[in-house]
């Protein structure tokens, strides 16, 4: 049987890109369907457009750094939407690259949606084109999510809405203590938006290590952000230019705009994917195995759709796995262990391996090095932001889990960091390694003691 192309992918962001420019390569007949830019959620709404509005909003706090350092400069203004032009300018660029390199690498773009119309039919929604296709790769993405239950959608902004909001309001109320509430908590903040983040836990950031739970939870309120724990919101209402947020124990919050961000989801709702047959899970993930291939034999799909790891370097290694199986006979199964990921908070975490908590769960014995500090440059400003470091060892073979820091250039410390974890380095192999100095890197190769709980008071 004749197809119109070798493989049709849905979706032109970080894994439908990397995977369809790796099989053109070879030769193969590409296309790749886009409803939106591409570039996908990382360059169009997400990695991207967040870190340059982490960058913007640090600026703001900078500025009361200066005068310590001998710097005098005059009133500051922040003007939101010269930044924002400037923004969306570079976004349009890296958007303009990724067609760019699409098409040059051979693959035909698309720009609408397109649908599965069975196993091996693919049909563009606008245009009603039908194409063949001997192999589909499903690489559509998340979109925010909402939580049951909750009233008052239609007043409430997503992430998605967060990089073109213009003003910024005086007050805003964040639902969700996750990566996106938390890294929007410290970037509204650092703009002067007196901003209240609410979440259902104890703590922000469920699922990490307590000690940077704790860090950043602390920090977040040290920076004026009003973290309420333990409740969450009801409904959100409109009154003229406001809104009420009712939390669950009955408190109203009145502010200017609400962002909901308690979680994405597989982007998977009326892609026809029931129509081919292809099997997903009670979230709406698609279902596949380490090769990527879903219960259809032709049809494929990595990142977030399919709800493994959601990070954009895993899509993109996801991708790459697919192309070389698939198109370059070089069967490959992407590694999910020892991803090093970060949360763009001020400061920003990076970790890479297992928190105390799943170390302890998983392997029994183990010790921990931990320190906290200030770093060099605020013994000059006064900045009471502390450091968090911490290494998580296996006790039997002295082999290093986990790392984790909360700190000035973390994500940058930890990606190197994460080399060594996952070549399996030990404590010891830290330890012989010489400290650079003055760093704050350094700490992780001078913690000699190993941190025991503090002993309860004992009765008098
Ligand atoms: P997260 O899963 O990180 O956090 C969701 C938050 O919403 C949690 O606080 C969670 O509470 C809460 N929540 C979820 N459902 C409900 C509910 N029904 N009622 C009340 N609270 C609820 O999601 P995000 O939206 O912040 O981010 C989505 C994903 O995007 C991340 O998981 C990550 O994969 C990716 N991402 C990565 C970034 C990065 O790498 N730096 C940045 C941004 C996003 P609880 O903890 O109690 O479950």
């Amino acid at each position: 049987m004749t197809f119109d192309f070798d493989l049709f992918t849905i979706g032109a962001g970080s894994g439908g890109v990397r995977a369809s420019r790796l099989a053109a390569s070879t030769g193969a007949r590409v296309a790749v369907a886009e409803e939106s830019r591409a570039g996908g959620t990382c360059v169009v709404r997400g990695c991207i457009p967040k870190k340059y509005m982490v960058y913007a909003s640090e600026f703001g706090r900078s500025i009361d750094h200066l005068g310590a350092y001998g710097w005098r400069v005059g009133p500051a203004h922040y003007d939101h939407r010269s930044f924002l032009t400037a923004m969306h300018q570079e976004i349009d660029r890296l958007s303009g690259i990724y067609a760019r390199n699409l098409r040059q690498s051979g693959a035909e773009l698309f720009e609408e949606r397109a649908v599965l119309e069975g196993p091996n039919q693919v049909r563009l929604v606008q245009s009603g084109r039908t194409f063949s296709a001997r192999r589909i790769l499903i690489a559509a993405g998340g979109r925010p999510s909402w939580p049951d239950g909750v009233g008052g959608r239609e007043h409430v902004l997503t992430s998605d809405e967060m990089f073109h909001l213009h003003p910024l309001p005086e007050r805003l109320v964040i639902f969700g203590g996750g990566y996106i509430g938390v890294e929007f908590a410290g970037i509204m903040s650092g703009f002067g938006v007196e901003t209240t983040l609410v979440c259902r836990s104890e703590r922000v950031l469920r699922g990490f290590d307590e000690d940077v739970r704790a860090h950043v939870h602390d920090e977040l309120a040290r920076k004026g952000v009003r973290v309420l724990t333990g409740v969450f919101a009801d409904r959100i209402e409109r009154r003229d230019d406001e809104r009420l947020a009712h939390l669950t124990d009955g408190r109203v919050l009145v502010c200017d705009q609400v962002l909901m961000a308690a979680g994405r989801e597989p982007y998977t709702h009326g892609l026809g994917l029931e129509t081919a047959g292809v099997a997903l899970d009670r979230h709406g993930a698609v279902v596949v195995d380490a090769y990527s291939r879903t219960n259809v034999e032709s049809v494929f799909a990595v990142g977030d759709v399919t709800n493994r790891v959601n990070l954009t370097p895993v899509a993109i290694r996801e991708g790459q796995a697919f192309a070389w199986s698939e198109f370059m006979n070089r069967p490959t199964v992407f590694d999910h262990e020892l991803i090093p990921h970060a949360v763009f908070a001020q400061p920003p975490v990076g970790v890479v391996g297992l928190s105390e908590e799943e170390a302890r769960r998983l392997h029994g014995e183990i010790d921990i090095y931990k320190t906290r500090f200030r770093p060099m440059k605020d013994m000059l400003t006064g900045d009471e932001e502390r450091v968090l470091m911490k290494i998580v060892v296996r006790q039997h073979d002295d082999r290093v889990l986990g790392v984790h820091i909360v700190g000035p250039d973390a994500p940058e410390i930890i990606q190197a960091v994460a080399i060594a974890v996952k070549m399996g380095a030990s404590k010891a192999d830290f330890d012989r390694t010489c400290a650079l100095h003055p760093s704050i890197a350094e700490e992780l190769v001078t913690m000699k003691d190993k941190w025991s709980p503090p002993k309860a008071a004992s009765a008098v």
